[in-house]
């Protein structure tokens, strides 16, 4: 979870897809006005006994639109008042000067910055009143600003947002890919955010489903190009992450209720809490801004959990046993536990309760990582060997389940490790590292769904749980044939 202070400074860009354009729209009084830095400082005072597992950071707009002396505010009460020391600030960049580097190396401070690549596919990203010429010269400003900051030694991540305009076709990919190798050879490193299909209020320049998944994929090649080991780009590595069951990175594979976006918090300029900017424009029941103190809507709650529960009933076109239309769910899909569904703005139709509509390039990419990854290492276990529906993504999220994917190929199972086939096996599939915070009965749930009830046993008194588990049952990728299971990628098996 982020926390982030977003103070209603509004932006010197224009960006033709902005995902804020919707509140800057609806609150320009809010932008018009003053921001209130003791209500925001108020607020974070709060933060600091609510909310101590992360340092918050200043998010935009833009947020070096804030008075100097403001950042320092601010910058020094996240650094002083949290263990960690450090904060985090995402920018532009167009503004960065040498006041502001000082402050991000006095105060441990990490810059985000968007830039959607070179020059050239950077147009969408319009200065506010000025015509071409100004938007080029802001975007060199943007590419100059991250080559400072790196050689300054102050960590950058970066944020490309995919849109027509720099990955529209196979052309302009190559050419943003081309841009993220020389980041990559300088150690810089960041994600792509596909621009969310806001049609009612801005033009809509956003991916296909499909495009985006050649996208992907096309971006997972050049990573695993030979010679070229120092290139990463996200999703793709935290998708291998969340296949491994080492932890449920992005928000936007998790669960994120429209109501309850659990993934950010942000304090706004007159010191109100709300959810994340994505969910502030109109999704799907046409109510815009549902989150926030002033609508009276819960947020960042954990029992709000509707969405995925109808995603994981509702059939789509993921699910292998059913041939009938679409209805925008999730049922059966492969990836389940690593993609619930997708960011609530970007469901299907605009309605949030559908899965994404890049749902299906994150299915296209797992696939392929999947596949990669098997024909790698035949006898590996992913997150994809538990049952669809096995309860498992809040763990991994959580840190506390291992499924221990190498453990065929280590010593001390019963057999001879192995990285083809499967061997005998004695620790269960995967196992709950940490279990104070699980309730006993989740527990025995996981191991029942995996193993099958009736070789389960647990006992309440003790809080022990073991399934009496044969061979052939502890290897359900391996056939008769001695062939291993589904590469999950390009065969007929
Ligand atoms: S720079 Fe960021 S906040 Fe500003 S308009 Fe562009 S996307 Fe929006
Ligand atoms: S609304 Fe989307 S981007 Fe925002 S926290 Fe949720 S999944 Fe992430």
């Amino acid at each position: 979870m982020t926390l982030h202070i977003a103070a209603n400074t509004g932006c010197n860009l224009g960006c033709t897809y902005c995902y804020e354009e919707p509140d800057r729209v609806m609150k320009q009084k809010q932008i018009d006005n003053e921001y209130d830095i003791d209500a925001i400082m108020a607020r974070l005072e709060e933060w600091k006994e609510t909310k101590p597992w992360e340092p918050p950071g200043m998010h935009g707009g833009e947020p070096l639109l804030l008075r100097k002396e403001h950042l320092d505010q601010i910058f020094a009460y996240c650094y002083e008042n949290w263990d960690e020391k450090r904060t985090h600030i995402q920018t532009n960049a167009t503004l960065i000067d040498d006041d502001h580097i000082e402050l991000f190396k006095k105060y441990n401070v990490s810059v985000g910055i968007s830039c959607d690549g070179p020059i050239e596919l950077n147009r969408e990203r319009l200065a506010r009143g000025g015509g071409k010429d100004v938007t080029d010269h802001m975007s060199a400003r943007t590419l100059s600003a991250i080559e400072r900051l790196a050689d300054e030694g102050v960590p950058v991540g970066l944020i490309v947002v995919l849109h027509d305009g720099n990955a529209g076709n196979d052309e302009k990919l190559e050419k943003l890919l081309a841009q993220m190798d020389k980041w990559n050879a300088m150690g810089i490193y960041g994600h792509y955010n596909p621009a969310i299909p806001y049609e009612d209020v801005q033009t809509d320049i956003s991916l296909t489903g499909e495009r985006l998944a050649e996208v992907y994929l096309r971006t997972w090649e050049w990573m695993m190009e030979p010679g070229q080991d120092y290139r990463s780009w996200n999703p793709m590595r935290d998708f291998q992450n969340n296949l491994l069951g080492t932890s449920l990175r992005n928000c936007i594979v998790n669960t994120c209720d429209v109501y309850n976006a659990g993934a950010a918090q942000i304090i706004k300029g007159d010191g109100e809490q709300t959810g994340c900017g994505k969910t502030w424009a109109a999704v799907g029941d046409g109510v815009p801004f549902l989150q926030g103190e002033s609508t009276d809507n819960r947020y960042n709650d954990p029992d709000e959990q509707e969405r995925y529960e109808m995603l994981k009933q509702v059939p789509g076109a993921c699910d292998p046993e059913y041939d009938g239309p679409d209805l925008g769910g999730l049922r059966g899909c492969r990836y389940w536990a690593v993609d619930q569904g997708g960011c609530p703005s970007a469901g299907i139709d605009g309605d949030y309760r559908n899965r994404s509509t890049f749902h299906e390039a994150h299915h296209a990419l797992y696939e392929r990582i999947e596949g990669d990854m098997r024909r790698m290492f035949p006898a590996i276990r992913l997150m994809t060997d538990l049952p669809w529906d096995a309860p498992v993504s809040d763990l991994a999220a959580s840190k506390q389940v291992d499924i221990k994917p190498f453990v065929n190929m280590q010593h001390g199972n019963g057999g001879e490790p192995n990285v083809f086939r499967g061997t005998a096996e004695v620790e269960p599939p995967f196992s709950i590292i940490t279990n104070m915070d699980m309730p006993f009965e989740a527990r025995q749930k996981l191991y029942e769904d995996y193993y099958g009830e009736e070789i389960v046993t647990a006992d309440p008194a003790t809080g022990s749980i073991h399934a009496d588990s044969d061979v052939a049952r502890l290897q359900p990728r391996a056939d008769d044939d001695g062939k291993a299971g589904c590469c999950g990628d390009e065969c007929d098996c």
